[in-house]
């Protein structure tokens, strides 16, 4: 049987390869490093963490911990590796990162079906290929991509708004509206009188940035169409006013009053359980980005998804391009997983390396690619980045916000939780037998 090819020894990758071995099917495993190192690499190991040492929170009612729980069912091999390295971290799975790595070079190095080769690859090869080569993927390969992908679907830099649990949001401060009453009302709008743009201003003035890496600040050179917020308030007082704030076109219905300022929320997922911050692009710490939006009237106690970063990231328009099987729906026998499809985070990278690998295993069998239940959170991680709108795409973390609403409305956040956790696992382990009965001759 012809191996198939997996490209990068991140997250995604190790798992992918793995679990195609573990299907019976050989797998050649690429990996640059230590020949050539991204900017963020640093040793030899797979699955190098390239920054913290935690996969999140491990409760299976939290989103990442029912992301864990999923992948332990089907026996993940970074999930695996990662409950046996664990160091204590006060309810998050994190891991002595030395040990993490090294075990899993030599356990995919030692497995028969798996051929290990450092080096880099240019070009996209012939043949069944996982494409796992993360948010620094190599130039030349890049460049190959953007030849399949199409210039504009292909993105190096993410400059990405924070996004807000839609429930968080005071609707009656927030209100529907489009500019000028144009199309359906399709914003939701966040008015400020003066005083509180005068305030909200101050405070985002003052507010502590990240220190940039300074691979990240030579590319952000180039987007000076997407200038951080905080940059925006720098240069004046009524920038943002005449920016992403401008209150031209709207009026509140309820006072039919125009705002003093604006901050608007776009839609991000179909059914509305997710609002992204319309041009809040950031390099704020974390904890400054939470206290000084929570100062905008109707964020007060908004609960954000993902906060905005700005940082180099490769990753192409999945929404475009992917299917939720992981496929390029312009080549099938190209699969990808991981940061460079635009999911976030090592676990979700893991899931990803994990369906890739099984279904790329399965073509190679001749068997039908499969789709994960989208009740569970790999398969509404793949949902979405295959079905989010292409036009405003940006990457998503795990998040119970992409689960399909449960039947009942549930209250109380913890239950309701629970309940998403309840009905993911139940639907994996109809699921399950799916993806792992397979192997040659089944
Ligand atoms: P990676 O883990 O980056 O793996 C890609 C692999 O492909 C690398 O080993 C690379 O050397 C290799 N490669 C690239 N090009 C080629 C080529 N042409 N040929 C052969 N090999 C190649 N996520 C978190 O959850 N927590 C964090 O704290 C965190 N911090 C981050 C900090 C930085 C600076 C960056 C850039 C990202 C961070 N992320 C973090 C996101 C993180 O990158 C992903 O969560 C995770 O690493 C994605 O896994 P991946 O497999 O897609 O990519």
């Amino acid at each position: 049987k012809q191996p198939i090819q997996v490209i990068g020894g991140g997250l995604a990758g190790t798992e992918a390869a793995w679990q195609i071995a573990q299907a019976g099917v050989p797998a050649i495993l690429h990996e640059m490093r230590p020949k050539r190192f991204s900017p963020a690499h640093h040793t030899e190991h797979l699955a190098e963490l390239v920054c913290s040492n935690s996969f999140g929170a491990m409760a299976s009612d939290r989103a990442a911990g029912l992301l864990h729980e999923e992948l332990r069912q089907l026996g993940s091999i970074i999930i695996s590796k990662a409950d046996e390295h664990a160091v204590p971290a006060g309810g998050a799975l994190a891991v002595d990162r030395g040990q993490f790595g090294q075990d899993l070079t030599e356990t995919l190095s030692s497995h028969p079906l798996i051929e290990f080769r450092r080096g880099e690859v240019p070009a996209l090869p012939e043949g069944i290929v996982v494409l796992a080569t993360g948010p620094l993927t190599s130039p030349d390969l890049a460049e190959d991509l953007q030849r399949l992908t199409g210039m504009e679907y292909l993105s190096f830099f993410d400059a990405a708004s924070p996004i807000i649990v839609g429930e968080s949001i005071n609707r009656d401060i927030a209100f529907m509206a489009s500019r000028y009453d144009k199309g359906e009302a399709s914003y939701l709008n966040c008015p400020m009188n003066k005083e509180q743009y005068l305030r909200f201003w101050e405070e985002l003035r003052k507010a502590e940035q990240t220190e940039l890496k300074d691979f990240d600040r030579e590319t952000a050179k180039f987007f000076e169409a997407c200038l951080p917020i905080e940059e925006q308030a720098q240069r004046g007082e009524d920038t943002m006013r005449y920016g992403p704030l401008k209150p031209v076109g709207l009026s509140d219905s309820r006072t039919g009053e125009r705002p003093y300022a604006v901050v608007q929320l776009r839609q991000e997922d179909k059914a509305g359980q997710l609002w992204n911050m319309v041009g809040f692009q950031t390099n704020l710490r974390w904890g400054e980005q939470k206290r000084v939006f929570q100062l905008i009237p109707g964020l007060e106690a908004a609960e954000f998804v993902r906060l905005g970063v700005m940082h180099r990231n490769t990753f192409i328009n999945a929404p475009q391009l992917m299917y939720p099987t992981l496929q390029f729906k312009q080549r099938p026998t190209l699969f990808a997983a991981g940061q460079l499809i635009g999911t976030e985070g090592y676990t979700a990278a893991a899931a990803g390396g994990l369906l890739a690998g099984r279904n790329a295993a399965r073509l190679a069998l001749g068997q039908e690619p499969l789709t994960a239940p989208p009740t569970t959170m790999m398969g509404a991680l793949f949902e979405f980045i295959s079905s989010a709108s292409p036009k405003h795409f940006q990457p998503m973390p795990p998040n119970f916000g992409i689960l399909p609403e449960l039947g009942a409305k549930i209250k109380n956040k913890q239950e309701r939780y629970g309940r998403y956790r309840d009905r993911s696992l139940a639907d994996l382990a109809n699921w399950k037998d799916a993806v792992l009965k397979m192997g040659v001759g089944v």
